[in-house]
């Protein structure tokens, strides 16, 4: 019997992320996330492959932060191993509390409006039913992960990652042939410090196994922009807009990016960037998380435990149109959910309200998958020709005056940090998992460069490796 590996998501995007191995006996899944690009049974881990060896099982599942592609499947993973035990930290499970259900009322409305062609993957009671099986454990607390038939014992730790709250890499502990063997789990992860949270921390090296993220592998201007620079043309452009009397819509994702943004124009105001009376508008889950930023934030890795993202002063978007559009007659900072402005999400209505208007401006501060209206908003803006955009297919093309800019506030590291984390490490063998195939494709020629007596291998779906 050998530690054997293989990947549950796809591997030809970013995916959903889940990863097995078998361990002597015990089988541990590392995170149970949806891809958020397909819908449907097609977004889950492909738990088949387990399921076709005959000694394969999972006994526990360790969650490495509450991102839908990393946590999103859990309800999935639970209905085929009815057995096993999810491990979380306690930030992350305050999210999932939140997030899961909000995924399973989702769903159901999808469903019922026809924009999916599927049953929901799970309801609100199996969100519910599923909730005594989560276990929590601060950073810094091994804990044991050994399955009922593992033949050695399995110990795990999780580490901060500085990605979002709650965040966690996964070390595991195990022997293999009277060897003891470490193999670390970098999930998201970020070194460097964002607003609110600091950056990552990692094992002592040496590691026999990395499982390391790459999503910025192929992503050059990250590493060429620093944080303070992004933050000062931030504070720039919002002062710019609100002094001519225009609105400041900044697209979000709903956990992380939301919170670090408020973090920022909070600051901006404390030092009178920003006049403290222009009134910051957000919505939705955000707020729930926001919530949960505040009510973890003596006991978990903060920056400055005393800020509180709702000390930041903000008002909730009126729900009738009548009530938003009365909004806009004053200048305003909108920090609201989609991060990618899709149809339907306050952010999308917002941009379409003021994308005529040259006085204001859209301020994009994350990824924008290509052909999502913010990436459309963005090539129509950096094209020399393009005088129109389409935020909306329902309402078609809108004249594009306003000014549209893209500044990055990742909570990824960038690929030199990853290269970085690599070298601090000291990793006989790295598997890369979660990045596209051009990220990976650098990752791999930079690692093999630098640290040319280091394995590296690049996951497939379904190709198991023996470590
Ligand atoms: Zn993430």
């Amino acid at each position: 019997m050998s530690v054997r590996y293989t990947t549950l998501g796809r591997t030809d995007t970013i995916g959903a992320s889940c990863h097995f191995l078998s361990i002597h006996g015990t089988g541990v899944a590392l995170d149970a996330g949806l891809d958020p690009e397909e819908d449907g049974p097609a977004s889950t881990p492909d738990f088949r492959i387990i399921k076709q060896e005959p000694d394969w099982y999972i006994d526990h599942v360790l969650v490495t932060h509450a991102h839908h592609d990393h946590l999103g499947g859990l309800p999935v993973l639970f209905r085929e191993f009815p057995h096993a035990l999810a491990h979380m930290t306690p930030a992350t499970r305050k999210l999932a509390d939140v997030l899961l259900p909000a995924s399973a009322r989702l769903q159901r409305r999808r469903m019922r409006e026809g924009s999916s062609a599927y049953d929901p993957l799970f309801d609100e009671e199996d969100v519910e039913l599923h909730s005594y099986l989560y276990l929590t454990h601060d950073p810094g607390d091994p804990f044991d992960v050994t399955g009922l038939n593992g033949q050695t014992t399995v110990t795990a730790e999780f580490f901060d990652a500085g990605h979002i709250l709650g965040s966690a890499g996964v070390l595991l502990t195990y022997e293999d042939e009277g060897t003891e063997r470490r193999l670390f789990y970098t999930g998201d992860t970020n070194p460097n410090a964002q607003t609110i949270i600091p950056g990552g921390t990692y094992p002592e090296p040496p590691i026999d196994t990395l499982l390391l993220e790459s999503t910025l592998g192929a992503d050059p201007e990250a590493e060429q922009t620093t944080r303070r620079e992004e933050e000062r043309k931030l504070r720039d452009a919002v002062v710019r807009v609100l002094e001519r009397g225009g609105n400041v819509v900044i697209p979000v994702f709903a956990i992380g990016r939301a919170q670090e943004i408020l973090a920022l124009i909070d600051r901006y105001k404390q030092r009178g960037a920003i006049d403290a009376d222009v009134p910051v508008y957000t919505a939705g889950l955000q707020r729930a998380i926001s919530d949960i930023y505040d009510k973890t934030r003596t006991h978990t890795p903060r920056l400055n435990s005393e800020f509180r993202v709702y000390g930041v002063d903000q008002e909730r978007v009126p729900r009738s149109s009548q009530g938003k559009r009365r909004g806009l007659h004053e200048p305003s900072i909108y920090v609201v959910t989609s991060g990618m402005m899709f149809e339907g999400t306050l952010s999308n209505w917002f941009a379409q309200r003021i994308v005529e208007d040259e006085d204001s401006s859209v301020i994009l501060v994350g990824f924008s998958k290509e052909g999502s209206p913010a990436d459309r908003l963005l090539s129509a803006a950096e094209s020399e020709e393009a005088m129109h955009v389409v935020l909306d297919e329902l309402v078609g093309p809108q004249q594009l005056r306003c000014e549209v800019q893209r500044l990055r506030f990742s909570g990824h590291g960038t690929r030199r940090d990853l290269l970085d984390i690599v070298g601090e490490l000291q990793p006989a063998h790295v598997v890369l998992v979660h990045g596209d195939a051009d990220a990976r494709t650098w990752m791999a020629d930079n690692l093999s460069h630098f640290y040319p007596d280091v394995k590296v291998t690049n996951s497939k779906t379904g190709q198991t490796l023996t470590l």
